[in-house]
């Protein structure tokens, strides 16, 4: 069996080719390279998509957090609450802009944002709650929004994992993932479900006012050539990168599809062992083929007897790439430890650290590989 990667995107791409390498070309041809008309295109097809009313294209996903809590004005010292248990990213830009992150624990089961010790989090000085769609799952947006309506908080999306996954509130109605806060914000980066070849990003919200805001923050806080209003960046998706996602973006539910199948594989192989917790999603309880609150980014299973890091190593012998996301909870990093933190609060990430393992999960997955990775992973763990 040849090697098993985590994401395989030379394959994805040798099936999509003719139509990628058409749209670069076409933007080769026009030289074209910044602000062109596929950047726009390509905003105007993902405002259909995601039925938004504005989306703003950026250079990243890291980026695209960043000038959202730019332009909904938060200032240093304002409290923004968001997960224990994410990519450093999140946490990061806060910081940068010196706003005081909040890390509360995340739910056993979905690995979001636990909307208890979030309620628990709040004071007078948050402003905001960052909710990470992880793994692709969307968070519990139904509490999460009431909590911010009734405290008066922004909720900024981070749904750098979760592009194309759809949150049915309880009333039974539907919205994609990124669209339910004030703003949501998503990545590009080539593994990511939505990916480029390079690095991307984008802003989704339905405020004309913050949409306009960002518009001006994204090109040097200029609303007219040359008058600097207010403090900006320079980030911006170029003509290529749009090209590419242009070309993709009909096939994102396509994609999304095929990673659910995978998941749906590998969640029956391991329905009977014993020492494996298998992904949830919050909607049904289970994954099933029309589930689509989970898109699985990831592919991220519990291992309960103690051995994740011999199977970790087990599964690199054989050929299988494997990884864990994430090694280390956010509240001890060196860069984010803080002595208000409490050990007990952090239950949850603490125990996920020595448990998580995330399988090989992409749009290329056939059913020999999942045979063979789920068959390895049983044996092992037997
Ligand atoms: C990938 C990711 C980001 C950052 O995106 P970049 O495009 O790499 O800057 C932010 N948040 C989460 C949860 C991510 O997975």
């Amino acid at each position: 069996m040849r090697k098993i990667h985590m994401v395989d995107l030379q394959s994805q791409y040798q099936k999509i080719k003719e139509t990628v390498d058409a749209s670069i070309q076409e933007v080769l041809n026009s030289s074209s390279y910044i602000n062109g008309p596929y950047v726009k295109e390509f905003q105007k097809d993902l405002e259909d998509y995601l039925d938004v009313k504005h989306v703003i294209p950026c250079a990243n996903g890291t980026d695209a957090l960043q000038i959202a809590m730019m332009g909904l004005d938060l200032k240093p010292g304002d409290e923004v609450i968001t997960a224990d248990f994410t990519f450093a990213a999140t946490v990061e830009v806060i910081g940068l802009l010196k706003l005081t992150p909040v890390l509360v624990d995340v739910e056993p089961d979905t690995f979001n944002i636990d909307i208890e010790a979030l309620k628990k989090a709040i004071t007078p000085k948050t402003k905001a709650i960052v909710p990470v769609h992880l793994f692709g799952q969307v968070a519990n947006m139904d509490a999460i929004m009431e909590i911010a309506n009734a405290h008066n908080l922004f909720v900024i999306e981070d749904n750098a994992q979760a592009i194309g996954a759809n949150y049915t509130f309880k009333d039974g109605s539907k919205k994609k993932a990124g669209t339910i806060g004030n703003v949501g914000t998503t990545s590009f980066f080539p593994s990511k479900n939505l990916g480029c070849y390079g690095d991307g990003g984008a802003i989704f919200t339905n405020d004309d006012d913050l949409a306009h805001t960002i518009r001006g923050i994204v090109n040097h806080g200029m609303y007219k050539r040359y008058y600097h209003d207010v403090v900006g960046v320079n980030s911006r998706l170029d003509s290529i990168q749009a090209a590419v996602l242009k070309a993709k973006l009909p096939l994102l539910d396509s994609y999304c599809n095929a990673r659910r199948k995978a998941a749906v594989y590998y969640n029956n192989a391991f329905k009977s062992n014993e020492h494996i917790i298998t992904p949830t999603t919050s909607s049904c309880g289970e994954i099933c083929p029309t589930c689509d609150c989970h898109v699985f980014h990831q592919y991220t299973l519990q291992i309960t007897n103690g051995k994740r890091d011999e199977l970790h190593q087990h599964l690199l012998d054989n050929g299988i790439a494997n990884a864990i996301y994430y090694p280390v909870p956010l509240h001890k990093q060196k860069a984010y430890v803080d002595d208000r933190y409490n050990e007990e609060d952090f239950k949850v990430t603490n125990t996920l650290i020595d448990t998580v393992i995330s399988l090989p999960m992409h749009t290329e997955l056939d059913e020999e590989q999942l045979a063979f990775i789920t068959k390895t992973v049983n044996d092992f763990l037997s």
